[in-house]
């Protein structure tokens, strides 16, 4: 086993091979956020304005969609301050860029930057991390859905990333708003709200059926596109006692236009390594990543992560393996023996299954494998 370090131990190790001007903020990013601005600015007035074939509709609502994912990718690339570094501009231009999702900076700064990259991967305090079997047992919808069929599973966890990261961001502000300081609380219930009440405003000026093209149906093709990342970023590695983004997170790899289009927001090792650092330079922090550890870097193209999640249950199961309690199937994850182009698993005996689990957490959980 190999042993872990804490982001701040690569970092170190790196930061003295990096130029000058990688750990300076890259305002230029901001033409990027523009010209997507622009863009959906237009596709609103064409949409608002014109009586036009709802295929044009249609292609105008996957332009906005993806032009809202990419917004959200540079609002987290802003809302890390690697920008601008004026904070209430920061703030400003991250609530622009996370309008479309309605996820207000506050909030983000919190959930993401306060919580998820400090805690990665801890199962009770990593806001975004998946659940052991232990909490499955308390969880009665999920311990409900690990009842499905896996493939059916599958394909409603794959449709529900349509609309996961607006539930989620939703989620995340009732599990905080009451950690904020009385004196913040406010204006995090703005930045909340607002967002809120210029789309449903939008709804009324437009009438439901634009509504949907201008702004339902991008929501979707955003979720899905921000999910389809975000859902790779840490989901195939196992949970880890120390946050080490070497053995905790995945690097997928997509088209370099795509990269272009996406603000480098696949370089996600290199993301937790240097969070504060623009994602512009995310691809030569890689490369000295893969010189100096090359046997702990995981990487692999964004389709087949997304296969690899197709075919594996999403419950950690003594912290390095994934479970499916449904048939006691047990799954490798990276770094641990997961072999994404022919992913297999060891079946658990029954009654060993019973007698491991239930002696983790009683009885609930041993229900779920019995009723099978
Ligand atoms: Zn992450
Ligand atoms: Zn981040």
């Amino acid at each position: 086993m190999k042993e872990l370090h804490s982001f701040a131990w690569y970092a170190a190790r790196i930061s003295p091979k990096l130029p000058k001007k990688a750990f300076k903020p890259v305002p230029g990013r901001l033409w990027g956020g523009l010209a997507y601005l622009l863009i959906v600015i237009a596709g609103f007035l064409t949409i608002g304005l014109f009586s036009l074939n709802p295929f044009i509709y249609l292609a105008i609502a996957i332009v906005l969609g993806t032009s809202f994912a990419a917004m959200g990718f540079l609002g987290h690339e802003i809302l890390h301050g690697t920008v601008v570094r004026k904070p209430w501009l920061r703030d400003l231009l991250g609530a622009i860029a996370f309008w479309p999702l309605s996820t207000g900076p506050r909030l983000w700064r919190k959930w993401h930057n306060l919580t998820h990259h400090v805690h990665t991967q801890k199962e009770d305090h990593d806001p975004d991390s998946w659940p052991t079997l232990e909490r499955l047992s308390k969880t009665k919808i999920l311990s409900w859905i690990y009842r499905l069929p896996q493939g059916f599973r599958a394909f409603v966890s794959f449709c529900s990333l349509t609309v996961m990261f607006s539930l989620h961001s939703a989620k995340m502000f009732t599990a905080y708003i009451k950690e904020f300081n009385p004196k913040h609380q406010p204006s995090v219930w703005m930045q909340f709200i607002l967002p809120w009440v210029f789309w449903i405003s939008l709804l009324f000026i437009m009438g439901p059926f634009k509504w949907f093209f201008a702004f339902l149906l991008p929501l979707f093709i955003a979720n899905a596109i921000v999910m389809g990342y975000i859902s790779t970023n840490h989901r195939l590695n196992p949970i880890t006692e120390v946050n080490d983004p070497l053995a905790n997170s995945l690097t997928v790899t997509v088209p370099k236009w795509v990269d272009v289009l996406h603000f480098n927001f696949s370089y996600h090792t290199e993301h937790h390594l240097f969070p504060g650092m623009s994602s512009k330079y995310y691809p030569l922090v890689k490369e000295h990543i893969k010189s100096m550890w090359p046997e702990r870097y995981h990487e692999m193209p964004i389709g087949k992560a997304l296969v690899a999640l197709w075919k594996t249950p999403r419950i950690y199961y003594e912290g390095n393996k994934l479970i499916d309690p449904r048939q006691g199937h047990v799954y490798e994850t990276l770094g641990h023996g997961l072999d994404i182009s022919n992913i297999t698993f060891n079946k658990l005996d029954k009654e060993d299954t019973l007698v491991r689990i239930i002696k983790k957490s009683k009885a609930k959980i041993g229900k779920v494998v019995k009723e099978e």
